[in-house]
């Protein structure tokens, strides 16, 4: 699937916009349409049921979004959450140091020694993406004559990162899109927080956070929690919400922006019984993605090394979906120790200890932390749905989405504008609106709104027809299958519970009627 149709799809029918476009847009910020907002309430719907309302060792909590600035100082992002930065001096693009990747020519034998070392450096989240745009990039500068030597004659580089490249000699690398070498700036540290200020006067003393994460909101509220809610240990506290990141490199539709929701646990446990809940939830939380249509191997679970892991960390899994653009993380699940409860202890000065009424100890819990993306769950849905198949020798684009996250449940067509066809699928559309997010389309040919509503990914059609006005039957159409079958309309909201919830299957029980 290429990127491009899906963001064109997105666009065309109201899923996801450029942010503020009428004005230009804003790198890194987009907008959710009437089909969009409706995907991703559906999602966050999903996890908070599943993960919340649905257990009884989980509560939830909706934090604010600027909070004491000391909040950020506890917990390392003041002092370290940025990232390296260089620029390029002759383009003026930035990039993150630790993406950019340096393939490194060695023509000392070719050139006798005129030109010792020629490299240039690439993007990518991955030396393999890097790689695989080296050689446009070598023929590019080849064709505009920007080479040391011949394409052809050019030998095998050895690649390396730009950060572990002597500093000496990072005046001979060509930046990713620049002519000549030696236009890299060093990096600088650049901190990913938004800063405002809260209070009349814009100095120091008032300066204040958007939140880069919901978790720390979660860990200094977790007093309050167990002072009040009567919860027990293990328990688990969720939120969801808005999170802001300066990032320098927005990139990949809403894959990264600046603005984003997210869907995060603190699994609050017993330090002895920590490896078994970060195993749990490890599972669990990579099967709720399978369980929402992400069926393919395109979905995985990958451990972190051991060098990969923070400094406080245990263990550290990365759930990642192989988009267009490459395999990304999704969701990270880290067993994160004391660290957090032990940091704002330190900080603020109060005891964030837990007392074990059935052990009768008291400890600082250990935590396990899913920490989930709305928004990349969103594009990953979108992607494993995005399908363009033939039906009655016509290609058609349809979304296949799970039920549960489908934006429209069913969609309601008179199959012509009389006969009482119309006013019958008014009274049913309205007794189903009652139930789910339904949709009413009498304009056009019968197959494009069809077609339509494929492309919206609503997974039931229902047609109202001559016989419908005589027996009472109106037709449902799969989505998936295109198969249609006959039911009661006296029957269609039951019917299509059962179909939406999986207690029936499409043309199931009642086909034969037709
Ligand atoms: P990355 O390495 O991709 O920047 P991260 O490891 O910093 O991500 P976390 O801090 O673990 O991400 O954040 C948890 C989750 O929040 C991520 O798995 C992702 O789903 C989401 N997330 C983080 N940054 C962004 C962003 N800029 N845009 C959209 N979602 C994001």
């Amino acid at each position: 699937m290429d990127m491009d149709k899906l963001v064109s799809l997105c666009k065309r029918r109201g899923i996801i916009f450029p942010s503020s476009e009428i004005y230009g847009g804003l790198n890194g910020f987009w907008d959710y349409g009437p089909l969009g907002v409706e995907l991703k309430r559906n999602i966050k719907d999903a996890w908070w049921r599943d993960n919340i309302t649905l257990r009884d060792d989980m509560v939830g909590i909706d934090c604010s979004i600027i909070m004491n600035p000391k909040v950020w100082e506890a917990s390392g992002h003041v002092g370290g959450f940025s990232d390296p930065m260089v620029d390029c001096r002759e383009t003026k693009e930035r990039y993150r140091a630790d993406q950019l990747h340096v393939f490194r020519y060695d023509l000392a034998a070719i050139s006798e020694g005129r030109v010792q070392i020629f490299a240039v450096a690439l993007t990518g989240g991955t030396v393999d993406d890097a790689r695989g745009s080296l050689s446009d990039r070598m023929t590019n500068l080849s064709r505009k004559g920007h080479l040391p030597i011949k394409l052809k004659d050019l030998p095998e580089p050895e690649v390396v990162e730009f950060l572990s490249v002597p500093v000496a000699d990072r005046d001979g690398i060509v930046g990713p899109s620049a002519t000549k070498p030696g236009t890299l700036t060093e990096p600088r540290n650049f901190n990913l927080m938004f800063e405002s200020h809260a209070g009349a006067i814009a100095d120091e003393a008032n300066k204040v956070y958007l939140r880069p994460e919901t978790a720390q909101g979660i860990f200094v509220n977790f007093k309050n929690v167990v002072d009040t809610g009567r919860v027990k240990i293990p328990f688990g506290i969720g939120q969801i919400g808005k999170s802001f990141r300066n990032e320098i490199n927005p990139r990949n539709f809403i894959f990264r922006s600046r603005e984003f929701e997210q869907m995060e646990i603190e699994f609050f446990c017993r330090p002895d019984e920590a490896a078994e809940w970060y195993a749990y939830w490890r599972k669990t939380r990579f099967q709720w993605y399978i369980d929402h249509g992400i069926k393919s191997d395109k979905l995985r679970l990958r451990d972190h090394d051991p060098d990969e892991l923070a400094f406080y960390s245990t263990a550290t899994a990365d759930i990642e979906y192989e988009f267009p653009f490459g395999v990304s993380e999704l969701e990270g699940i880290a067993h994160r120790g004391d660290y957090d409860l032990g940091q704002h202890q330190k900080f603020s000065g109060k005891d964030l200890t837990y007392f074990d009424e059935e052990k009768k100890e008291r400890y600082l819990p250990h935590v396990i932390e899913p920490s989930a993306g709305a928004d990349r769950a969103t594009l990953a849905f979108l992607c494993e749905a995005y399908q363009e198949d033939e039906v009655g020798g016509e290609t058609r684009t349809v979304l296949k989405f799970h039920p549960r996250l489908a934006p429209i449940k069913a969609a309601v067509f008179p199959l012509v504008k009389r006969d009482g066809m119309p006013e019958m699928a008014e009274k049913l559309y309205r007794d189903l609106k009652k139930h789910f997010n339904v949709f009413q389309d009498e304009k056009g040919a019968i197959g494009r709104r069809y077609r339509r509503q494929d492309e919206a990914g609503t997974p039931f059609g229902i047609t109202i027809d001559g016989q419908s006005i005589t027996d009472g039957t109106v037709t449902f159409r799969d989505r998936d299958s295109c198969r249609q079958w006959r039911v009661p309309s006296a029957n269609a909201v039951q019917a299509l519970r059962d179909l939406l919830e999986g207690q029936a299957v499409p043309g199931g029980e009642s086909e034969g009627q037709a």
